[in-house]
């Protein structure tokens, strides 16, 4: 292997071993996924579906993606799906050109909201090609209105209505998504992307019951490779997205991501990813407290899922950018992040987002958090105090020996 390869490697195993990782998109992978990932499926071209691709020698890896199918239909009680899709964002595209005409209204969560680029924003494709309409969070609770978003529905007609997010703490009301798309005649995408791993727990209510179609990346908290998958109970819906992934938008698909999905959904069918994610969830609500004891303001209040949105600002008078600075100091990696009302620029913002996924796989519990939490607070309150931030660091260096990553 070329050595400037190998030494970058070398330095990422040892980031990602020696720092408290609380990018609440990120995960640690099994070692099989890893395997799978990084296996000679990777050498097979696959262009179509199972039974019916444009290359010989296909028998192995149509096993593979029917076993993704098998097993992803199964985990979240479903009738079809495309395991294809190269991300998220590739799902959503697909999504969009499968049920939209170019121009067509769509409403959407706000960026700054907590939505994703990819519900509209005008920089992203979606935005660009459909008229997109942003709702926003309650002002005054910082949380979804669906008052309010009936009302922008019944106002503008739209033709999707998009649910999900990258960047809410509180359950989401599938039911009442779907109850005002029926009122206005729209489709319903919902996008669970973040929340899929809970999902799959049966710890968050399942949008596939309520949505027309439902997209999701299978690397948040659902804990698998780098990817995407489209699921729908509508046979007609699952034609068009099948010709919207090939040969609509994508060529071959990755057969090792495909390879790595299916050992993830397998996974995800065991009980222990339940106890996992249930860890996941407490841990959240132990950081959100201690971070609220010392001060800060958590974003509506608190969290109902994997991760949460510190106010920085009106505690530390420090925007979140500053805040991420600090913490990246101590080895404790964070992202800033658009608080609602937010009066900084995106590059600045006022927030960070916290989440417990990637470090409860690495076992953190209760107690570690509540350290985390601490450690968090001390820092970002005393950002001057060379020698408190040094210890700080030592401390996050102990921590993360005592779990390691492989
Ligand atoms: C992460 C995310 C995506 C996009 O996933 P990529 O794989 O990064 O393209 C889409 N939607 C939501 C809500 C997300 O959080």
């Amino acid at each position: 292997m070329d050595k400037r390869i190998m030494e970058a490697l070398r330095e990422e195993r040892k980031r990602q071993q020696e720092n408290i990782e609380l990018i609440a998109s990120e995960n640690y992978v099994s070692k099989s996924i890893l395997e799978l990932q990084g296996s000679i499926f990777t050498n097979k071209y696959a262009e179509g579906y199972p039974s019916k691709r444009y290359y010989g020698g296909c028998e192995n890896v149509d096993t593979v993606e029917n076993l993704a199918i098998e097993y992803v239909t199964k985990l979240f009680d479903v009738k079809y799906a495309n395991v294809q899709p190269h991300s998220g964002s590739s799902a959503n595209m697909a999504v969009y050109r499968s049920l939209l005409k170019p121009k067509d209204k769509v409403l959407g969560l706000n960026l700054s909201h907590g939505g994703h680029l990819t519900h509209g924003n005008p920089v992203n494709f979606s935005g660009m090609d459909y008229e997109f309409i942003p709702y926003n969070l309650n002002p005054e609770t910082e949380m979804l209105d669906y008052e309010e978003i009936r009302k922008i529905a019944r106002e503008e007609m739209p033709q999707m209505i998009v649910a999900g997010a990258s960047a809410y703490s509180r359950a989401i009301d599938f039911k009442k998504f779907r109850d005002i798309a029926h009122e206005v005649g729209a489709y319903l995408f919902v996008d669970m992307a973040h929340i899929a791993g809970l999902v799959a727990a049966s710890l968050h209510e399942n949008p596939c019951y309520y949505a027309d179609v439902v997209s999701s990346t299978t690397h948040k908290t659902l804990r698998g490779p780098r990817g995407g998958i489209i699921l729908t109970n509508n046979e007609e819906i699952i034609k068009k997205i099948n010709k919207t992934i090939f040969p609509g938008i994508q060529g071959g698909p990755l057969m090792h991501v495909i390879a790595a999905k299916a050992e993830c959904f397998y996974e995800a069918l065991q009980p222990e990813f339940k106890e996992y994610q249930k860890q996941v969830i407490k841990n959240a609500r132990v950081l959100a407290d201690t971070l609220k004891s010392a001060g800060f303001h958590i974003i509506s209040g608190g969290t109902d899922n994997h991760l949460m949105l510190v106010d920085v600002k009106s505690t530390c008078n420090i925007t979140g950018k500053e805040a991420e600075e600090i913490l990246d100091k101590i080895h404790i990696t964070v992202n800033k992040n658009t608080i609602p009302n937010e009066t900084e620029s995106p590059t600045k913002t006022s927030g960070i987002r916290l989440g417990t996924p990637a470090m409860t796989t690495r076992g953190l519990k209760e107690e570690e958090f509540r350290k985390i939490g601490n450690i968090i607070a001390l820092a970002l309150k005393n950002k001057d105090d060379e020698q408190l931030l040094e210890k700080l660091r030592e401390e996050v260096l102990q921590l993360t020996l005592k779990f390691p990553i492989y």
